[in-house]
C-alpha cells in the first residue's frame, strides 16, 4: 500500500491511485494526501542530506510509484541572493530561486513532468500529453523522450517560435490549435475521456501538481531549513503557489522547520489577470478573462486552481499584483542588469510585480523574500525584439576600434533603470 492517495478537496472522499482529477460526488479537484504519521520520524533533515542533489532527495513527500528508478535529476536549483536588485527594490534580503536553470527543459515544469511521467508509467500508458502555454509542451517532449513515451502536444497555435521547435526538437507530436489555451485545455479534457492517455495536467493533474512542491521544499532546505517571510510566485493555472504553501506546510507538519506564517504574494500581467484581479476586489472566486499579454506562459484566462490561489494568498496576510507589458520587460532588463539572471517573460512579471509591492510597503526591507523565477529568457527573446539597436561592423582595424571608441566615449553609458 502506498502511503498517500487521491481525496477530493470538499468532500473529503478517498479516491486510491488513479488517473482522474475530478470526485465524481460533487465535482471538485481532488489532491494527494499523505500519511504524515507514517512519515514523522522516516524524514529527517539528516537523512535528505545523504541524498544527491535533485528533487528525488524529498521522494517520501512526491507521490511516486513502488521501486520508481529515476531517469534524470531534475531539480535543486541555486537559491542566489540578490543584493543588487535588492538595493533597487529598497530591501535587504532577497533571494532568487533561480529556475531559468531547470533541468531538462529551463523551467520549472521540470519538476511536475517528472512526478506525472512517474505515474504515468505505473498506470500503464504508453502516449503522454498535455495542454500546455509552453514550458509545459517542452518538458512533456523532452521527458517523453528519455523515458520511452509518445508524446502528443496540444498548444495554442501563436506561441513563441523556441517554445515551439524546443518541443518539436524531442519528436513529440505537436497539435496547434487555432484558439486560446483555455480553448487547448476544454479540448484536451474531452480527448483524455476518449483516448487512453495520460494527459500530465488533465487525468494525471494530481500528480503533476505535487512536483511543484519541490520548489518549497528546496527554498526551505536553502535558507538552512528555514521559511522566508514573504514569497513571490508567478501564477498562471495557480497551481506552483498553492504547492509551494502545501511544501511549506509539510515541512512544518514533519517537524523540519519551525512554525512561521509566509505571506504569499502573487504575480501575473496585467493582460491575464484574473487572479490578482479577484484578489484585489476581495472576491474569492475567479471571472475567466480574456488573455492579451507578452507573458503567454502565465496566459490562463480560466485558472484551474484559481480560488485555491486565492485562499493561499489571502489566509496567508499576502497579496497578488500585475503589471503592464512594458514592466514585464523592464523586470526582465532589471533582473539580467542586476544579477546576471536571464530570465523569461513570466519572470519579468515576478520581478516588476515585487518592485510594486515593495514601492506599496507590503513587503518590508528587513524581512527575508524569496522571488521565484521559473523559466529561461533565451525561450521567449522576441519579448525583447526591438530593444537593442545592432550597430554596423566595424572593421578589424586597431586605429578604426580607437575612432569607434572616442565616438562612443562621447555618450553617457545607459544607466540601471
Ligand atoms: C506554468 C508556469 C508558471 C505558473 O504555473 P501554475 O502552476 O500554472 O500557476 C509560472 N512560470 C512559468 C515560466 C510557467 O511556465
Ligand atoms: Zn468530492
Amino acid at each position: 500500500m502506498p502511503h498517500y492517495e487521491l481525496r477530493c478537496r470538499e468532500c473529503g472522499k478517498s479516491w486510491g491511485n488513479q488517473p482522474r482529477s475530478i470526485c465524481d460526488d460533487c465535482f471538485s479537484p481532488l489532491e494527494i494526501s499523505y500519511d504524515y504519521d507514517a512519515l514523522r520520524g522516516q524524514v529527517t533533515r539528516e537523512r535528505i542530506a545523504q541524498c544527491a542533489a535533485n528533487i528525488w532527495r524529498y521522494s517520501d513527500l512526491l507521490p511516486l510509484p513502488e521501486n520508481f528508478e529515476p531517469s534524470l535529476p531534475v531539480g535543486f536549483t541555486p537559491l542566489l541572493h540578490a543584493p543588487q536588485l535588492a538595493k533597487q527594490l529598497g530591501v535587504k534580503k532577497l533571494y532568487l530561486k533561480n529556475d531559468a536553470v531547470c533541468l531538462p527543459t529551463l523551467s520549472f515544469k521540470d519538476r511536475v513532468v517528472a512526478v506525472a511521467l512517474a505515474q504515468a508509467r505505473s498506470f500503464g500508458f504508453e502516449v503522454v500529453s498535455c495542454s500546455s502555454t509552453g514550458n509545459l509542451a517542452n518538458a512533456v517532449a523532452a521527458q517523453a523522450a528519455r523515458n520511452g513515451f509518445k508524446a502528443w502536444i496540444f498548444i495554442p497555435a501563436d506561441l513563441e517560435p523556441a517554445k515551439i521547435l524546443g518541443t518539436q526538437v524531442f519528436g513529440a507530436k505537436l497539435v496547434r490549435i487555432a484558439g486560446s489555451y483555455d480553448q487547448v485545455n476544454r479540448l484536451c479534457s474531452q480527448i483524455a475521456d476518449e483516448h487512453r492517455w495520460g494527459f500530465v495536467n488533465v487525468n494525471l493533474r494530481p500528480y503533476y501538481a505535487e512536483g511543484s512542491k519541490t520548489v518549497g521544499f528546496e527554498i526551505a532546505e536553502q535558507l538552512g531549513w528555514r521559511l522566508p517571510d514573504n514569497i513571490v510566485v508567478p501564477m498562471a493555472g495557480g497551481s506552483l503557489i498553492t504547492k509551494i504553501k502545501k511544501a511549506f506546510d509539510e515541512l512544518i507538519t514533519l517537524g523540519l522547520v519551525e512554525p512561521k506564517t509566509v505571506r504569499f504574494f502573487g504575480a501575473q500581467a496585467t493582460g491575464c489577470s484574473p487572479i490578482s484581479t479577484a484578489v484585489k476586489t476581495g472576491e474569492t472566486d475567479i471571472q475567466p478573462q480574456k488573455p492579451s499579454t507578452i507573458a503567454r506562459s502565465l496566459a490562463i484566462g480560466n485558472p484551474a486552481d484559481g480560488h485555491y490561489a486565492i485562499k493561499t494568498i489571502t489566509k496567508s496576510g499576502g497579496w497578488a499584483e500585475d503589471v503592464s507589458d512594458s514592466q514585464v520587460v523592464e523586470g526582465i532588463q532589471l533582473l539580467a542588469e542586476t544579477e546576471g539572471v536571464f530570465t523569461e517573460t513570466a519572470g519579468g512579471v515576478t520581478v516588476s510585480c515585487a518592485r510594486k509591492l515593495c514601492l506599496q510597503d507590503r513587503i518590508l526591507p528587513d524581512e527575508t523574500t524569496v522571488l521565484c523565477i521559473t523559466g529561461n529568457g533565451l525561450k521567449t527573446t522576441d519579448a525583447l525584439a526591438g530593444r537593442y539597436e545592432l550597430e554596423e561592423p566595424i572593421p578589424p582595424k586597431i586605429a578604426e576600434f580607437d575612432k569607434y571608441l572616442d565616438k562612443a566615449l562621447e555618450v553617457p553609458e545607459p544607466a540601471v533603470a
